[in-house]
């Protein structure tokens, strides 16, 4: 196994160990506003002003007013930690754009209003064979076929000058200014928020757990009382 392929089994045992971790410690506090003497559980249907209904209300108060802030809270922790890093300008990620979306699947996204699709066929375009995406990632699809991870297809943007520059720089699009959206992305050794990503990636993946597990609880909560 090369580092890449280990970086991202660590990465998923990590996720695994933080994502229990995170559901032991949300189902504490659920059961912890739980009425006494009732025995109920939370995922059941009760009738209004019922036990069991001042119960779940109580769920989806301190969801909305106490967990979701937290997690909140955590993405403005990594943004801020990420306004101390900067673009050094290599290039890479205007010459390799992975997505798990075909051309026509990224139009019709952007025809259905999807905003970052729009964005993302204004700027790319489809590599003609893989062959060429070899010589800018190899690491990268050397991992994606150790993963066994099939159906992604790889662009790039043809602005890209031969030395790796953008030639609008400082009017370039916002999902080039966006990029790296979050800590827990691939990114080429050679990218300048690679400290950033290393400091962050646990914070991440916290914050991933939680917004996960606050939206299962508050989606089955919330059909209950539809
Ligand atoms: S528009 Fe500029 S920054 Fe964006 S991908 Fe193209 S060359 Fe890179
Ligand atoms: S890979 Fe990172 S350093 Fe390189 S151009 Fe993209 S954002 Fe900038």
């Amino acid at each position: 196994m090369d580092d890449l392929s280990e970086h991202i089994e660590k990465l998923r045992t990590e996720y695994r160990r933080i994502f229990i971790e995170t559901v032991k410690l949300l189902e504490a506090e659920v059961l912890s506003f739980r009425p006494e003497n009732f025995s109920g559980e939370i995922f059941e249907y009760y009738e209004n002003n019922s036990a069991g209904r001042v119960w779940q209300n109580s769920v989806l108060n301190y969801l909305r007013s106490v967990y979701y802030p937290q997690i909140i809270e955590l993405q403005a922790e990594i943004n801020d930690m990420r306004k101390k890093y900067s673009c050094s300008g290599c290039g890479a990620c205007c010459k390799l754009a992975v997505s798990e979306f075909s051309p026509a699947e990224l139009k019709q996204k952007a025809q259905n209003g999807d905003k970052f699709a729009k964005q993302f066929i204004q700027i790319f375009i489809p590599y003609e064979t893989i062959e060429e995406v070899k010589t800018i990632y190899p690491e990268y699809l050397k991992l994606l076929s150790e993963q066994k991870e099939t159906g992604y297809y790889f662009y790039h943007c043809p602005k890209v000058t031969d030395d790796n520059r953008c030639p609008d720089y400082e009017n370039r699009p916002q999902i080039c200014r966006d990029f790296p959206d979050n800590s827990a992305a691939f990114l080429p050794l050679t990218c300048g928020y690679c400290d950033w990503k290393e400091r962050t990636e646990l914070l991440y993946l916290k914050l991933t757990a939680m917004s996960e597990v606050a939206s299962f609880y508050l989606e089955n909560l919330n059909k209950l009382h539809k």
